[in-house]
């Protein structure tokens, strides 16, 4: 098997996963007394430990050395905006298919959710509106937003620090330079290792969820569920893969086929931070993106671009709101693609932190926060399958603006 690319690993593993996990739902196993239970999903556990053990100091390193090795100024301005106009652009576009599709399916009229309570949604931690994600970005303490995991925070002081490092002279600069990039090396050395697990990784973390997931509530929100997916499926199929080819004129075949192990580990981990190693390896190496834009792009693109759960975003509060029986106004329509957009930036690069943001969102547009509580909790009953998809969105729209702006920077890619 291990002659077999790593993709294909992966997706054997899955396929193995879905076979055990299933076994364990339908023959009435006691999860909590079963030995093999524990011990494979254990196999998952310890792979996402591996992948979150690296994440800090992989996006810490490979900014600096990324800012840091753009060098002059006017190019790292270039590369920042062309960055920021890809995510805003793509992030827009998805939001505008989930918020036709909703208006069109209108999958909430007529839901009768099932009685939730053992969802109590009032215990999700929320930001209190969307200013404060901008002003979240500013870490009072590095330190302590490098241990909490606060990736705004830690992009922030590092793009500060890798442009300061450019701005020094002789032996500081060239000391700076040569450390963080030696420590970056070593870093991706050991994000080698730990992806060459993924297979077995992905095998406890599918059992798991194939196991413990239950179908009750899967049939009452079926058609939102289904709505979602549809709008994932013609952003990932068809705009993706337009912009990439607009902008490339290479077959966007050839770019899905490097990114094969990224966005299976999106999808087996829903966590684009998790994934981001894993990105970072089959962008540089399978796509041949350079160092410095691939280390600009993909860090802060896991964290701030994120078309899947910007499209989650906008059609699940339309969803809430015809739950709910409100009909919207143009204006509030509106404040919701605004406010769907700041929230995927806000976002974590963590399961499910997209439905946590979607209270952002129901109140820039005045729900009342106890009904919303409700729907939500039949909404994170269902999450896992819709987060899994629109994670392996979001990281494979954060590799086409990395090979996009690679090609617009006159870097030479897929071998060419
Ligand atoms: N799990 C998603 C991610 O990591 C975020 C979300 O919940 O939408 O990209």
């Amino acid at each position: 098997m291990t002659s077999l690319k790593l993709h294909w690993q992966i997706l054997i593993a899955m396929a193995i996963g879905i076979v055990i996990g299933g076994l364990f739902q339908y023959s009435g196993t006691d999860l909590s007394e079963s030995n093999t239970y524990a011990f494979i999903t254990a196999l998952g556990t310890i792979f996402v430990r591996l992948l979150k053990m690296i994440i800090v100091p992989l996006i810490f390193t490979s900014i600096i050395t990324g800012v840091s090795g753009i060098g002059d100024g006017a190019k790292l301005g270039r590369l920042g905006v062309k960055t920021l106009l890809y995510y805003i652009t793509t992030s827009l576009f998805a939001i505008v298919i989930g918020l036709t599709l909703t208006n069109l399916i209108q999958p909430g009229i007529g839901v009768n959710l099932p009685t939730a309570d053992s969802f109590d949604a009032s215990k999700l931690n929320t930001p209190g509106s969307p200013a404060e994600i901008l002003i979240r970005m500013i870490p009072l303490n590095p330190i302590s937003a490098a241990a909490k995991g606060d990736m705004l925070g830690l992009i922030f002081f590092a793009i500060f620090l890798g442009a300061a490092i450019t701005q020094l002279k002789g032996e500081h600069k060239s000391q700076l330079t040569s450390f963080f990039d030696s420590l970056f090396q070593a870093i991706m050395r050991m994000t080698e290792i730990i992806i060459k697990l993924a297979p077995i990784g992905v095998l406890g973390l599918i059992t798991k969820t194939v196991a413990t997931s239950g179908f009750e509530m899967f049939a009452a929100v079926g058609i939102y569920m289904l709505t979602i997916a549809t709008g994932l499926s013609i952003h990932i199929l068809v705009v993706l893969p337009l912009i990439f080819f607009l902008l490339t004129r290479v077959n966007p075949i050839i770019h899905f086929k490097a990114m094969a192990s990224a966005m299976a580990t999106a999808f087996s981990t829903s966590s684009s931070s998790a994934t981001l190693p894993v990105t970072m390896r089959c962008v540089r190496e399978n796509a041949g993106v350079s160092n410095e834009t691939s280390s600009f792009v993909l860090p802060m693109g896991a964290t701030v671009n994120m078309d899947g759960t910007a499209l989650y975003e906008c059609a699940g509060v339309i969803f809430i709101s015809q739950v709910l029986g409100v009909d919207l106004t143009m204006t509030q329509q509106f404040t919701i693609v605004i406010t769907a957009l700041l929230a995927s930036i806000g976002a974590a690069g963590i399961p499910s932190a997209g439905l946590v943001m979607i209270f952002i969102v129901t109140q820039a547009v005045g729900f009342d926060d106890a009904d919303v509580a409700i729907i939500i909790g039949t909404m994170l009953a269902v999450d896992r399958p819709l987060d899994m998809f629109r994670t392996m969105v979001n990281i494979t729209s954060d590799s086409i603006g990395a090979a996009v702006i690679a090609h617009s920077e006159g870097e030479k890619l897929y071998n060419s």
